[in-house]
């Protein structure tokens, strides 16, 4: 007889939303955490980095507010202060999650969970068995063999760059991808010099080049060098080789973030025949692992790195153990319809296919780049600052829609819209007849969609 129906392997977004549907449905569920509930997103990750990032929001506008017809003529941040906000931030939102899995009637037991069978889990002593078992153990900082890296105090990943003690005033960044550019943007505001060392050919890269382009620009106070590979790490100094030219970097700290990787290994996976490469545990569209009654969510399948798609597979695996009919009514992962959020200054959100992706499929697409500074809202915040823009891409025969990225303010929050767009298939016609609100920067997608050449 199982203990529970249903063992969550970690407590993260992928787990925790899971545990929430399932319980709602009548499911009883035991979740499984070794450190904090709210995973990687609440505890170290999406959230302490938007409370920073807020902060350093509310100075910088001071700092420069003169133009709009506020004047501070001394004003200073406190970064204790900040930290306080930030940490207060966490820890309400963790208790919101504790709280909300306890009046579901979710037991949560801490520790080291293990699987040892595909229905069986051992918590240290402790020994559950449960007809079906989601894993979401979600993934940690990769960090690779450069030599000077390891044990090195003044190399830190995104967790440690999150509480240190004091500002750097110098701050070398390896790696430009969301990490990267997310704490550039706070830390130059603060007045840390700031580089960031990326060993492609652009930043971002799951944007289009042009676009990332743009944001790299328009990130304020931010040196970027491409085509760097870092050689090795000497105290605060990181070596790299740029055009066949060895440089030097001097910092008094080093971020490393160039990628994180799912948790696949230390939890029992792979010693009992669970399929995984180093990429994550293999998974179908509905989140069905290769074992039987056994499913994996979120991060750990590396299909996604992102919170709401951990969310979305959390969802579809609980519905399909609640209803395993459910699939035919669309409990399905949608991968191409995930939006995707960079919290720089600025920010910049999308969602579909890149042109390049689409290149790469073979789908012939047409693009269109329309400037934020047509919406009126845009020009009352930030006069004609070019670098917000909106970039549609349809497809050329049939004009469905097939990618949105948009640099500039509210992107993230404007994103959702195109998303619904792209799931539904809408066509650049359908977009062009949506009434927009006025003013509103998101008209900007309405400029999009009338500056695309239609057959
Ligand atoms: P990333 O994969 O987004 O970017 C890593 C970057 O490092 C790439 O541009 C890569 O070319 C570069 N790189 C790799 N090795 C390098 C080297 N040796 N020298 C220089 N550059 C190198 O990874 P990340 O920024 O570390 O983020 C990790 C994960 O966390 C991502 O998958 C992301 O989805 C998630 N995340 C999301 C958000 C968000 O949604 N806003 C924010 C933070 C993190």
């Amino acid at each position: 007889m199982p203990d529970v129906d249903v063992i969550i392997l970690g407590g993260g977004p992928g787990g925790y939303i899971a545990a929430e549907r399932l319980s709602q449905a009548g499911k009883s569920v035991l979740v499984v955490e070794k450190e904090s509930l709210g995973g990687t997103c609440l505890n170290v990750g999406c959230i302490p980095t938007k409370a920073l990032l807020h902060c350093v929001k509310e100075f910088d506008q001071i700092a420069h507010a003169a133009r709009f017809g506020v004047r501070a003529d001394t004003i200073a941040y406190d970064w204790s202060a900040m930290q306080a906000w930030k940490d207060k931030t966490v820890a309400t939102l963790v208790g919101g999650v504790t709280g909300m899995l306890k009046r579901a009637g979710v037991r949560v037991v801490t520790g080291a969970g293990r699987l040892v069978s595909p229905d069986t889990v051992t918590v240290g002593d402790q020994t559950f068995r449960a007809s079906d078992v989601i894993i979401a153990t979600g993934s940690v900082p990769a960090i690779p063999p450069i030599p000077g890296v390891a044990g090195n105090p003044a190399v830190v990943d995104s967790t440690g760059l999150l509480s240190v003690a004091q500002v750097p005033q110098r701050l070398a960044i390896i790696g430009g991808g969301v990490i990267g550019v997310e704490f550039a943007s706070i830390f130059s505001r603060l007045g840390t010099e700031v580089t960031i060392l990326e060993m492609m050919d652009e930043v971002l890269p799951f944007m289009d080049q042009d676009m990332a382009a743009r944001l790299r620009s328009a990130l304020p106070d931010v040196a970027v060098t491409l085509g760097a590979r870092v050689l090795s790490v000497e105290g605060s100094t990181v070596v790299y080789v740029r055009d066949g030219v060895t440089e030097r970097l001097e910092a008094d700290l080093v971020l490393m973030a160039v990628g994180r990787k799912p948790l696949v290994d230390g939890w029992g996976g792979a010693e009992i025949g669970l399929e995984h490469t180093s990429k994550g545990v293999v998974v179908d569209d509905q989140m069905r692992t290769n074992l039987p009654h056994v499913w994996a969510v979120g991060d750990v399948t590396g299909r996604s790195l992102l919170a709401h798609a951990a969310y979305r597979m959390g969802e579809i695996a609980a519905a399909l153990i609640i209803d395993p009919t459910s699939a035919a009514r669309g409990q399905v992962m949608r991968w191409d319809a995930i939006p995707w959020a960079v919290y720089a200054v600025p920010e910049a959100a999308g969602v579909g296919l890149t042109q390049a992706e689409c290149e790469r499929r073979g789908i012939e697409v047409t693009s269109v780049e329309a400037p934020l500074a047509l919406s009126g809202r845009y020009v009352a915040e930030h006069g004609l600052d070019r670098s917000g823009t909106v970039k549609l891409i349809a497809e050329t025969e049939s004009q469905v829609v097939r990618g949105l990225q948009i640099v500039g303010p509210y992107a993230p929050e404007t994103i959702w819209g195109a998303a619904l767009a792209i799931e539904m298939e809408v066509t650049v016609s359908d977009l062009r007849q949506l009434i927009f609100p006025h003013p509103t920067v998101s008209e900007g997608i309405r400029e999009a969609a009338w500056a695309m050449k239609t057959q």
